[in-house]
């Protein structure tokens, strides 16, 4: 009997039907190999079997559509494949499904909960031994627990200081024993995270290093808390992305901190994105802490600026203080003097409830 057109058109809409319920079983499948795969920390994507699979479908066509055609549906199947098992993946990102007693050491460092925000303070660079006891000792009688003080200095510019290495290591974490307290600082080679571990006891990756995938595995094998700094041009998915490449390989301890991006606006050196700081906290388990130093590049808004973050829901902030800022080797427009790192914590109190001391 000779079909009509409506007869055939019922048909095709049940073919439809038909085959987005085996696609949909396909991806229940996929679903479950992920689960395998990062159980079993097995690469995510794999070109061979892609190639495997679509020889064995073409041997069983049997027509009449074209390889080629077939060959095409199934590229397209393929891709969409890769795109649902990376959105299922990003749906249970390590770092949002993990509760912050998972990060028991931050736990303990931070006191992501108490009621005084954390302050990591001290010189852009480690530059002179005196200069650095000065700065502990004035940290130390304020309360401050966390002093930075960087080591290896990425620079703009080949020519300008590039850090103390080894040496400037070594006197941060002197320096900071003799006052007891937590020393930051930044590590920009996967060759140095070993020795930056050695003597430092929250490790930082910078702004620039953000995308360093290969440093961010590296971290990731040690146990050491990490303050992971925003990339300049990253957004705040690739911010999480990297903070999971480092969760991903066991070490849990990751501290985010919001620096601000490279937008069109040239009154501050960056411009702070306040807006990360509650995406990130409800998106992640993490702590959250902004650099109100390298975002403002300039120091007569830091007080309302620290505010703002705190005000936010930051966990705590990062900022620059220099005995004598205008002789540092780096960063001098914007580190704070002692004064004006007075008038920041006083600023705190009335404002945020800061308790000094
Ligand atoms: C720093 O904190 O010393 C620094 C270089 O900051 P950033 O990586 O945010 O520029
Ligand atoms: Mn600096």
């Amino acid at each position: 009997m000779k079909k009509n057109l409506k007869g055939l058109r019922q048909e095709i809409d049940n073919v439809n039907i038909s085959i987005l319920e085996m696609l949909n079983k396909r991806a229940g499948l996929l679903r479950e190999v992920v689960e395998l795969k990062d159980e079993e920390d097995i690469q995510f994507f794999d070109a061979e079997r892609e190639t495997l699979m679509t020889e064995y479908i073409l041997q069983n066509n049997k027509g009449p559509l074209y390889n080629e055609l077939v060959k095409q549906v199934f590229a397209a199947i393929f891709s969409t494949s890769l795109k649902f098992m990376g959105k299922s993946r990003e749906k249970k990102l390590l770092i949002s499904s993990a509760s912050p007693e998972t990060y028991p050491t931050i736990q303990k460092m931070f006191k992501i909960e108490g009621d005084n925000p954390v302050i990591i303070a001290g010189p852009c660079a480690v530059e002179k031994l005196d200069y650095l006891e000065k700065v502990a000792e004035f940290l130390k009688a304020r309360g401050i627990k966390f002093m930075r003080g960087g080591a290896y200095k990425p620079r703009t510019s080949p020519y300008d200081f590039q850090g103390l290495r080894a040496d400037g290591l070594r006197m941060l974490r002197d320096v900071a024993k003799r006052y007891d307290l937590i020393t930051v600082s930044e590590v920009v080679d996967p060759r140095d995270v070993e020795l930056v571990a050695q003597h430092i006891d929250v490790l930082q990756v910078g702004a620039r290093n953000m995308h360093n995938y290969e440093l961010l595995k590296e971290i990731g094998q040690t146990r050491h808390p990490v303050v992971l700094k925003r990339g300049m041009s990253s957004t705040i998915s690739e911010f999480m992305f990297a903070a999971e490449y480092i969760v991903l390989r066991g070490n849990k301890n990751v501290i985010m901190c919001e620096r601000g991006i490279r937008t069109y606006e040239t009154k501050t050196r960056n411009t702070l994105d306040i807006s990360s700081i509650p995406i990130v906290k409800k998106e992640t388990n993490l702590p959250v802490i902004a650099d109100v130093s390298h975002s403002l590049g300039r120091k007569d808004i830091v007080n309302s600026i620290a505010g703002a973050v705190l005000a936010a829901g930051a966990d705590g902030i990062m900022v620059e203080v220099h005995p004598f800022p205008e002789l540092a080797l780096s960063d001098s427009k914007q580190q704070l003097s002692m004064d004006e790192f007075d008038k920041m914590l006083k600023h705190l109190e009335k404002h945020n409830n800061y308790v000094i001391g």
